[in-house]
């Protein structure tokens, strides 16, 4: 029998970034005992790495800015796939998750009359972004530990004991979802630096484990996306939306090569910033599509003007959505245009005072003085896309964060389907935040509705301790595999074969190389034993990425059209009947399968918010039909 430490919860919460946070705040909250466990150090999330700020209606640095308007930009830079609901829902509950920030003692930088300041970004019709400096995230993650710290404060007031309701467990792996019939019963995984095994019992599951760029080459993601949220909601049952689309960030450093992909914010752009290429050339002006031409400046002096006098004037195309300024460097690179290194250049010397520059932008500075040797006071950025987000993850139910398993819900970057085909910058903070605190409210009111507690049973947890130490026993008859050798090969693949630009025969390949490395996973021998044994970890982390990458290339084959984070060559344009279509990905335990499923139409009065003249570049002439505009 397998030795493990065994814990027993109300809520266990994989994940300890935004989205994590919130929902233990919120479980703990309604009285539930809550752990949150993570496989890095309490504090080191993707989250403390945000940038740029939380995107929230409020209002503050231009009064025209409503819940609709956010909800109407939402949509535009998802190419009306998003879940409508979770759209309207984040629209409209964002502005109260940042104020309840400030309850918790967030310290948002101010305007000149003490409110919080807000900037641009792109997509965004008004400046949205609240922030602090360029380090908005850390600030995020700061305040919602401190409240959890408060909370364990008053249950030692109550209990004497602080972790008597709320308990972080990091450095901790979770390996294996466990259930009970067809419902959640808990979870599996290992100490990182023991390699001991532990047990959570517990009848909800909120999952919060962010992206999976690790699964790439080229990613400003860091070691811990892997995208294991996505695989243990699969395993055990659920279903993932949207995986093909992938969203490139267009700004990630270039040069020097140990630092490629580390990102560059979109604050940068939003502050004034301009993409130019070799020829000193604001290229973007030549990249504005259709659909966004009445809301674009199409030269320089309007675009320029549009920071100072926005009601009067279109914004800058150096800040559309990221899907097509992604593109549009792509473009500058393959033509020759590019920078000596691979990118563009990213300007902001010339066009604000260096103090300026420091005061806004003051972990940019340092960033490029520290990995480049660049003096972004004195000399242009060279930046290029670089794999930064995935906008596809675990279905769920838009009110309650509950996936298709009784008892386990997700959000934040593991969730799909909120920013459809492509997420606004800033659109994710404010996503952890309305959809962590929904997945935790889900999940207590889930446990409070149960007659009875479901069991795990010791063969699950036996079956679950045998896979993990599966790579110290290879089976391979004499083949040994190396988990790292295998990891860089599907990180190439992905990158080159299912990346920003995509063609059928390419993603066929990618999904050829996929099953070799399937078929090669078996074969991994690692030495040693489990303490810290940063092979081992890896060797489990693949399995997730496999399967994860089978989900991508799969989807995004099946799509035949370009779209958001989904840009087919060999099927470049948007194509209206493919806008109502989900793909759903699920697993038999070792294939994946995607089928079609059609998008639930959009309520009316949110239909309406929108012009018939905008809907017609989406929608197909019979879902227009219902619109007043279409009936006039
Ligand atoms: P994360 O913050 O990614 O946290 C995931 C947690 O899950 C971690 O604690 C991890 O240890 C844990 N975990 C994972 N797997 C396991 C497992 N198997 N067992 C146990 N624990 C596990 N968005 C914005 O809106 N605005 C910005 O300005 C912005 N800037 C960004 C800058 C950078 C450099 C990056 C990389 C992203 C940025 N984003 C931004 C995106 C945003 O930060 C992320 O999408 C978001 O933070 C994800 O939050 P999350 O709570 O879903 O997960």
């Amino acid at each position: 029998m397998t030795q493990v430490e065994r814990h027993t919860y109300d809520v266990v919460v994989i994940g300890a970034g935004g989205a994590g946070l919130r929902a233990a705040i919120e479980a703990r909250q309604r009285g539930l005992r809550t752990a949150v466990v993570c496989k890095s150090l309490f504090g080191k999330a993707h989250t403390v790495m945000a940038e740029g700020g939380v995107a929230a209606s409020m209002g503050n640095a231009n009064s025209n800015d409503n819940w609709q308007v956010h909800f109407r930009d939402t949509m535009r830079g998802g190419k009306f796939l998003n879940n409508w609901r979770m759209a309207e829902l984040h629209a409209k509950e964002a502005p109260d998750r940042v104020w309840e920030l400030e309850t918790y003692g967030a310290l948002f930088d101010r305007t000149k009359d003490g409110r919080i300041s807000q900037r641009n970004f792109g997509g965004h019709e008004y400046p949205r972004l609240a922030h602090v400096g360029d380090r908005t995230g850390l600030e995020l993650i700061r305040t919602l530990q401190q409240k959890i710290v408060s909370l364990q404060q008053e249950d030692h007031k109550e209990t004497g004991d602080y972790e008597a309701k709320i308990k972080v467990f990091a450095e901790c792996t979770i390996t294996e979802l466990l259930k009970d019939g067809d419902k959640i019963a808990g979870g599996f995984g290992y100490w990182r630096e023991s390699g001991r095994f532990i047990l959570f019992e517990a009848p909800a599951v909120v999952l919060a484990t962010g992206g999976i760029g690790k699964s790439f080459k080229v990613t400003s993601n860091s070691w811990e996306y892997t995208g294991d949220g996505h695989a243990l909601a699969l395993k055990a049952g659920a279903t993932l939306i949207n995986m093909e689309f992938i969203q490139f960030h267009p700004t990630g450093m270039v040069w020097p090569p140990s630092v490629k992909g580390i990102l560059v914010t979109e604050g940068v752009r939003g502050d004034g910033g301009v993409l130019r290429n070799s020829e000193g050339k604001r290229f973007m002006f030549d990249y504005i599509p259709e659909v966004f031409k009445d809301k674009y400046a199409d030269n320089e002096e309007e675009a320029d003007r549009w920071y100072t006098d926005p009601d009067n004037n279109r914004r800058t195309p150096d800040l559309l959505p990221r899907d097509e300024v992604a593109r549009a460097i792509n473009s500058e690179v393959k033509a020759g245009r590019g920078s000596p290194h691979g990118g563009v250049f990213l300007d902001i010397s010339s066009r604000m005072p260096a103090e300026e520059i420091r005061r806004r932008l003051p972990s940019m500075h340092h960033q490029f003085k520290e990995l480049a040797d660049v003096d972004i006071t004195a000399e242009p950025m060279e930046v290029g896309p670089t794999c930064h987000y995935v906008m596809g993850g675990v279905e769920v139910d838009p009110d309650t964060a509950a996936a298709r398993v009784p008892g386990l819900f997700a959000a934040g970057e593991v969730a799909g389907g909120m920013h459809g085909s492509n997420r606004l910058g800033g659109n994710s903070l404010s996503d952890l935040l309305v959809f962590g605190r929904r997945a935790g409210s889900g999940a207590a009111d889930y446990v409070e509705g149960l007659s009875a507690r479901p069991e795990i049973s010791q063969s699950d947890v036996d079956t679950a301790a045998e896979g993990a130490v599966r790579s110290f026993d290879p089976r391979g008859g004499g083949v040994e595999e190396n988990p790292y050798t295998l990891h860089s090969e599907l990180q190439q693949s992905m990158n080159d074969l299912v990346g920003i630009i995509r063609k059928a025969g390419e993603i066929r390949q990618a999904l050829e190389k996929i099953d070799e490395i399937k078929a090669r996973i078996p074969n991994i021998a690692v030495e040693g034993h489990r303490q810290f044994n940063p092979g081992w970890h890896l060797a489990i982390d693949l399995d997730n990425m496999i399967l994860v990458s089978e989900c991508v290339a799969r989807a995004a084959l099946l799509r035949e059209e370009s779209r958001g984070g989904h840009t087919r060559d060999d099927h470049p344009s948007m194509n209206a009947n493919w806008r109502n279509k989900l793909l759903v990905c699920s697993t038999d335990g070792s294939d994946v399968s995607v089928v079609e499923q059609p998008q639930i139409p959009m309520r009316q009065e949110l239909f309406e918010l929108f012009e018939i003249g905008e809907l017609e570049k989406y929608y197909t002439g019979d879902e227009l039909a219902a619109h007043p505009g279409r009936k006039a």
